[in-house]
């Protein structure tokens, strides 16, 4: 008999279904499969007493992803000092940083046995460089127990934090993910502490600063944004040099969320995936469960064979 796991409030809390008059459509029905592995990836993020994006967005790919042992490791608290109308994260004052964080971080990438880590962070608009000396401690702690797994960040947009790319330019890690979420349109709706062209200029600055690291972002669809509007941002991406391209449903947490204006068809993320390759996307992964971090130690092997 398989262990029952006990997944976070947060998961539980979830309800996709919640816009009156829009169903769920069959392709969202997730899998539940419960393994040993999934029960193996949950006691090792509970014994470091650390946070995983997977819980607090309470993503629809967990059960696949703790199956397979790949976690998202949420850095720098559970709370967040934005409060995005999509996201399921708490907003409030954060608690201080946690300075054994990175070694925490470590030991779990070392035990769950990861050749490649997504590391991301709530926004910490509190802290003087926005918590990017962070990043760069666990990073480089994840680099000294395990030195051959790949990193790959994403990042808020830092704000105002002008040191921040300074602190990470020398950090070790393979790719740098920050994500546009939506369109240009409506980010006041759905990121209201954010900007669309602040998101544009931290993906090519980083760009400046590590030539080496491939940049990627992410949009959900199904907030109400048009197909022309779609790619108007695939143009505008491209034109910052961003290598790696992610388009996914949104399913919104909880009915106090953002709502769904339209559960997209599969066949129209594939047209989607057509036209950001036929664009010059390196990579792109374009899906109604594509979240930034899903498959993303296969998506890494695909860009680092591209440019081989
Ligand atoms: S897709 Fe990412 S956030 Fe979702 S469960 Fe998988 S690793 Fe976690």
């Amino acid at each position: 008999m398989q262990p029952k796991i006990k997944l976070s409030k947060s998961l539980l809390r979830r309800n996709y279904n919640t816009i009156r008059g829009l169903k769920k459509p069959s392709w969202l029905k997730v899998k539940i499969t419960n393994s040993n592995n999934t029960q193996f990836t949950k006691n090792i993020i509970t014994q470091n007493n650390l946070k995983t994006v997977c819980e607090e967005a309470a993503c629809p790919n967990i059960h696949e992803c703790w199956s397979k042992n790949h976690a998202t490791f949420m850095i720098l608290g559970d709370t967040c000092t934005r409060s995005c109308s999509f996201c399921n994260v708490q907003t409030g004052m954060p608690n201080e940083v946690d300075i054994f964080e990175p070694l925490k971080v470590a030991n779990a990438v070392k035990k769950l046995g990861l050749k490649h880590v997504v590391i991301t962070s709530v926004d910490r608009d509190d802290l003087s460089d926005g918590g990017a000396s962070q990043f760069y401690k666990v990073i480089s702690s994840i680099k000294k127990k395990s030195p051959s797994t790949t990193i790959e960040i994403l990042t808020p947009d830092f704000y105002k934090k002008n040191n921040a790319l300074d602190i990470l330019k020398d950090a070790s890690f393979d790719i740098f993910n920050h994500n546009m979420e939506t369109v240009r349109r409506l980010y006041w709706d759905v990121r209201p502490g954010a900007n669309f062209e602040r998101s544009l200029n931290l993906l090519k600055s980083v760009k400046q600063h590590k030539k080496d690291v491939f940049t990627k972002s992410g949009i959900m669809i199904g907030l109400g944004e048009t197909f022309e509007e779609i790619l108007i941002v695939m143009d505008d991406l491209l034109e910052n040099n961003v290598d790696f391209l992610t388009v996914g449903q949104y399913m919104r947490p909880t009915k106090f969320h953002y709502p769904v204006h339209k559960y997209h068809n599969p066949s129209y993320f594939k047209k989607l995936e057509n036209i950001a390759y036929s664009k010059g996307f390196k990579l792109v992964s374009a899906s109604p469960f594509t979240r930034s971090s899903f498959h993303a130690d296969e998506d890494f092997k695909k860009l680092k064979n591209l440019v081989a």
